[in-house]
């Protein structure tokens, strides 16, 4: 498993967290120390270990706990969502032309892994966009085709040619894949300078000549949080789309490295795991951080939370009095599921028959919700200005007929007069109190 030792430093934390019997201030300020350390050891910087330990500790001791949670269960599904926003966002889809021969270049210094990265990433693109072709322009290296060669075999074509220089063979090789019609062409490059200001020269030059679709930033993940300067040393001189960090196996420093790049503000677009051709993965933050805490475990805990969040959110604007089509959006949503709102519905004489008053189907359901979203923010808030142009516009904008836009109000102000009928503020916050809601 990648970062072996950094997840399960992780996961320890969280466990012992889990074990205690009360959870006040000492307790979350002794987790938060068992996560800095699990952090520092990874050689995540210390500025963003201190940012993200004070976040956690300041939602954790302070945010409201849902009904059927513990405030144990709110700093474990808050250090997840914090170790995700520390490894970036999830990366915008590349953006690849299905008629035209994509160029993607990559980039990177010597010995960071471009030459093993670029035969994984032909062994991925050839299983999902078709055709893939190799160049390799390290002049400097030229046995680097034959590492290559050895790695891809005959699944992918290498190009290259006896010349002294990179430009020459990327656009010999890159007219020959062109005219072969090839999907994509990954550009293997040397790394190699005197100097850094040399290099980026260097690879402005092949930029500019041979104007690739997207550059890719090949960065070693053993060199922990150093690669925050490497990211932003390279960005700063040629636009990259992305960067991928590799030895992600067994590197101690491997968080570090992630957490760099990402704050260097580069989307991290896959990890290198191994020497291997298939040693290369797709870069999600969500899921490499439930991975790292143990999946299915955590995530499904934030999940659960985050929709009672919403619930106890919808139940308090109805208890106050203000229940709008945006709430009704909410609990058109909330209808589908078995939730302490159901639970309130059922507990209060009456509802039943009312509801059967209203369609409950399913397709209308979904329909109403895209009526919804096509009408202005001031118009779901304040429902009573929609009438003759507007209801026109609204069923133009969502597909429907300005029948179906009255339908949907009507069974809005049927709802709305029910919930306001049903229970006096007072009456509903008591019932919210027995159920455990709110206090
Ligand atoms: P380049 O100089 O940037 O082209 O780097 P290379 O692709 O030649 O890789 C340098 C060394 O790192 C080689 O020994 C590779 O086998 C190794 N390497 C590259 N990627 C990984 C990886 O993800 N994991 C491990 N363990 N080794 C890697
Ligand atoms: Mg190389």
């Amino acid at each position: 498993m990648v970062l072996e030792k950094f997840g399960s430093s992780l996961r320890n934390a969280v466990n012992k967290l889990r074990g205690r019997p009360v959870i006040d201030e000492a307790a979350i300020m002794d987790f938060l120390r068992d996560v800095q350390r699990a952090l520092l050891e990874g050689d995540v910087n210390v500025k963003l270990v201190l940012e993200l330990s004070k976040k956690v500790k300041e939602r954790a001791l302070k945010g409201e706990v849902p009904s059927g949670f513990s405030r144990r269960d709110l700093a474990v599904k808050i250090l997840y969502e914090e170790l995700t926003n520390l490894l970036g966002k999830k990366p915008p889809k590349i953006e690849l032309d299905g008629k035209k021969t994509n160029i993607i270049l990559i980039i990177g210094i010597e010995g960071s892994g471009k030459t093993t990265t670029v035969t994984k990433l032909s062994h991925w693109f050839s299983k999902r966009y078709g055709k893939v072709a190799i160049i390799s322009s390290d002049v400097i290296r030229p046995a680097s085709r034959l590492q290559i060669e050895q790695m891809v075999g005959s699944e992918v074509p290498v190009f290259w040619k006896d010349s002294k220089d990179p430009v020459d063979i990327m656009e010999s090789g890159i007219e020959k894949f062109r005219k072969e019609k090839y999907n994509i062409v990954l550009v293997d490059t040397a790394g190699r300078h005197k100097d850094e200001g040399g290099l980026m020269k260097e690879l402005m030059d092949y930029y500019r000549a041979i104007k690739p679709n997207f550059v890719l930033l090949v960065i070693d993940g053993t060199i922990g949080q150093k690669a925050f300067n490497q990211a932003k040393a390279f960005a700063q001189n040629i636009p990259i789309g992305g960067v991928i960090v590799t030895k992600l196996d067994g590197a101690a420093k491997g968080g570090g490295a992630l957490s760099a790049v990402a704050a260097a503000g580069a989307p991290i677009y896959f990890i290198g795991t191994g020497e291997k051709l298939e040693d290369l993965e797709k870069f999600d933050p969500d899921s490499f951080v439930s991975r790292l805490l143990g999946r299915g475990n955590i995530v499904e805990l934030a999940k659960r939370m985050e929709e009672a969040f919403k619930e106890t959110a919808l139940l308090e604007r109805i208890s106050k009095g203000k229940f709008d089509l945006e709430d009704y959006r909410d609990y058109l949503k909330q209808l589908t599921k078995a939730g302490p709102l159901d639970k309130l519905l059922e507990m209060i004489p009456g509802i039943g028959n009312k509801f059967s008053n209203i369609e409950l189907d399913p397709k209308e359901m979904t329909r109403w919700m895209a009526i919804i979203n096509s009408m202005t923010m001031e118009e779901r808030r304040n429902p009573s200005v929609i009438k003759g142009s507007r209801i026109e516009r609204i069923a133009r904008g969502s597909g429907v007929t300005a029948k179906d836009v009255r339908r949907l109000l009507k069974s809005y102000g049927q709802a709305k007069k029910m919930m306001e009928s049903m229970s006096s503020p007072a009456k509903m916050r008591r019932l919210m109190r027995r159920m455990g809601i709110s206090g």
